[in-house]
C-alpha cells in the first residue's frame, strides 16, 4: 500500500504491501513458492537501471536467504513465476507468490542504509505479513491510534488468524518502527513488555525471521544465528 502523495521517505518504507484488500489482510497464508528437492527456488531479475553498489546491496540481501534458509533466489531463466526487482517510487512488494511476474520495488532511498529494507521486502515475497499486525500483537505492543496520520490506520490493522509461526519479535525485520505514520512525532507503537525495546530494525534478518522462513517451508537445515 503506497500513499499517492508520500510526504516523507519513511512512508515508503512502512506502508509497503501491494494490494492490501480486507480479504488478504485476514487470510492466514499467502501462496508459497514451490519446493523441489529440499530447496525453494525463487527466480529474480534485477533491473539494469541500478548502479553497481545498489546491485551489490540487493545481492547481499538475496544471499542471506540462501545462507540461513532453504530459499534460494536464482537468476531468471524463463520460469513462469518470478520477481522483478526495480527502482519504482518507494519500497514495496506483494506478499507471497502472486503468479507470473511480480514487482519488488526498491527505489534508491530503500537501499541507502544497506540491505535491511530489501530483506524486509523479500520477507513479504517469501510470504510474511508485518510483525506488528499479527493476531497476538496486543499482548506485546499498544497502538496509539490518536497519533496515527488520518487515512493511514489500515497499516495498523490486526490480522485475525496469522500467528507468524514463531514468538512475537520486536527485532523482526518485519516490525514497524516506533514512529511509523506518526502525525505528531509521538510514538504510534509502544512496546509493552520492555518500553525501551528497539522496534523496526532494518539491518538483518532476526533469528526469529530465519526460524519462521524455515518453518513455513519446512527447511531441513536449521537457521544459523545471524
Ligand atoms: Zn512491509
Amino acid at each position: 500500500l503506497i500513499p499517492p502523495e508520500a510526504p516523507g521517505s519513511s512512508f515508503l518504507m512502512e506502508g509497503d504491501i501491494v494490494k492490501v484488500s480486507p480479504f488478504r489482510l485476514f487470510s492466514s497464508a499467502s501462496p508459497k513458492w514451490p519446493k523441489r528437492r529440499g530447496t525453494v527456488q525463487i527466480p529474480y531479475v534485477i533491473s539494469y537501471k541500478y548502479d553497481r553498489p545498489s546491485v551489490k546491496i540487493i545481492q547481499e540481501a538475496l544471499a542471506d536467504f540462501a545462507k540461513f534458509t532453504c530459499i534460494k533466489f536464482i537468476p531468471y531463466s524463463y520460469q513462469k513465476d518470478f520477481i522483478s526487482i526495480m527502482p519504482m517510487s518507494g519500497c514495496f512488494s506483494s506478499v507471497g507468490r502472486t503468479g507470473g511476474m511480480q514487482v519488488v520495488s526498491l527505489a534508491p532511498a530503500c537501499l541507502k542504509s544497506g540491505k535491511g529494507v530489501a530483506l524486509h521486502e523479500l520477507m513479504h515475497v517469501v510470504g510474511f505479513w508485518h510483525e506488528h499486525s499479527r493476531a497476538d500483537r496486543d499482548k506485546y505492543i499498544s497502538i496509539s491510534w490518536n497519533e496515527i496520520l488520518t487515512g493511514f490506520e489500515i497499516n495498523f490493522m490486526k490480522s485475525w488468524t496469522s500467528n507468524m509461526l514463531v514468538n512475537y519479535d520486536y527485532s523482526s525485520v518485519l516490525h514497524y518502527g516506533r514512529y511509523a505514520f506518526s502525525m505528531t512525532g509521538l510514538p504510534t507503537i509502544i512496546p509493552l513488555s520492555n518500553p525501551n525495546a528497539a522496534l523496526g530494525q532494518r539491518w538483518n534478518l532476526s533469528s526469529s525471521d530465519i526460524a519462521r522462513v524455515n518453518k513455513l517451508y519446512k527447511c531441513s537445515q536449521t537457521g544459523t544465528e545471524s
